[in-house]
């Protein structure tokens, strides 16, 4: 029988998840991931998790225990860096998952916990990937380098679609082979929606944004749509570069949006209890003040955030910059 390995539908799953998919399909693992974030897994995770940690690590939490227990493992990497950009790694609690969940989570499969810094070069990414191959009983280096390609060649296409318009659940189900018409109304308004992948594209937590912002006739362009070389330019309005990789992506896209765009708001979604998602918050507001006074929403989210509230507050931001239009 195939070995199976579990995939938590969180976190980096939004940004990485072909490429372990492909790698994984090509040494002859099936990937089975965790249903679509609904109110259980959350408040499971919110209930498992401790208790002042932010909320997309609770959902990490509640992702794991909504994975079949009997699987030969479960892929939780201890993300470092993937960037080529020195000093940039990723968040503390992505580091530290890993250890949170095996000092909490008792009943799980077991954990494969691969340290993942694709900053170290090309042969190293190898020998990490041979060593994950080998706990399958895949030994061949030609085996595990064509499973390289492939990973590579679905990430790829992933990230051309996503900066094409394609939302992550519509790219991966075009690389699944199935048809997406992405055809949306023109919107008299644009708005930037910024924040963590994991935030703005789980569309239980966030409420399911940026589909409403649709329905009200506004166009949306988030931070994948900015291919990495046109976001990397941001980095000269910036006094210095942040440590963490989201982070960089977040507030180079905003600056994008704002000075090269020209966008007619941003909406930044931030997670409670975030520490870099705050620091990027504040940069944001004063850079939105202080360069054209662009309108900026903040939107904070956390396990207890309800339909009512968010919504008055998107209706009245977009109702704002509509009558804003009118009297310019
Ligand atoms: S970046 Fe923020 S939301 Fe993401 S894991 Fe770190 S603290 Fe949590």
């Amino acid at each position: 029988m195939a070995h199976r390995i579990g995939f938590p539908r969180c976190l980096y799953y939004y940004t990485y998840f072909p490429f372990w998919k492909g790698f994984f399909e090509t040494i002859g693992v099936e990937v089975v991931t965790s249903p679509p974030t609904s109110k259980e897994i959350l408040d499971r995770g919110v209930k498992e998790a401790i208790s002042d940690i932010c909320m997309p690590i609770k959902l990490a939490f509640g992702h794991l225990l909504a994975l079949p227990p009997d699987l030969d493992y479960i892929f939780l990497p201890r993300y470092v860096n993937v960037s080529k950009e020195d000093h940039v790694t990723f968040c503390p609690k992505f580091l530290a998952l890993p250890d949170l969940v095996r000092a909490t989570l008792s009943d799980l499969p077991p954990l494969l916990t691969p340290r993942i810094a694709f900053r170290e070069g090309r042969r190293a990414t190898l020998r990490t990937l041979r060593e994950i191959a080998s706990t399958f009983g895949v030994t061949s280096f030609w085996t595990v380098y064509r499973a390289y390609r492939r990973a590579l060649n679905l990430q790829r296409r992933y990230d051309q679609l996503l900066q094409q318009g394609y939302l992550p659940d519509e790219a991966m189900a075009v690389l699944a082979g199935r048809k997406v018409d992405i055809t949306r109304p023109e919107g008299d308004l644009t708005i930037a929606v910024v924040g963590f992948p994991y935030d703005l594209y789980d569309r239980f937590i966030s409420l399911d944004l940026i589909k409403k912002l649709r329905s009200y006739g506004v166009r949306v362009v988030t931070p994948e749509m900015i291919p990495p070389q046109v976001l990397k330019k941001q980095l000269a309005r910036l006094p210095k570069n942040l440590f963490w990789e989201f982070s960089n992506r977040v507030i180079r896209a905003a600056l994008h949006y704002l000075h090269e765009e020209k966008v007619d708001g941003i909406i930044h979604v931030i997670a409670f209890a975030c520490g870099p998602g705050t620091f990027v918050d504040k940069m944001l507001e004063l850079e939105t003040k202080e360069h054209g006074q662009v309108p900026f929403l903040s939107l904070t989210l956390d396990e207890h955030t309800g339909q009512a509230g968010f919504l008055t507050r998107l209706e009245a931001f977009v109702d704002m910059m509509r009558l804003r239009r009118m009297v310019s």
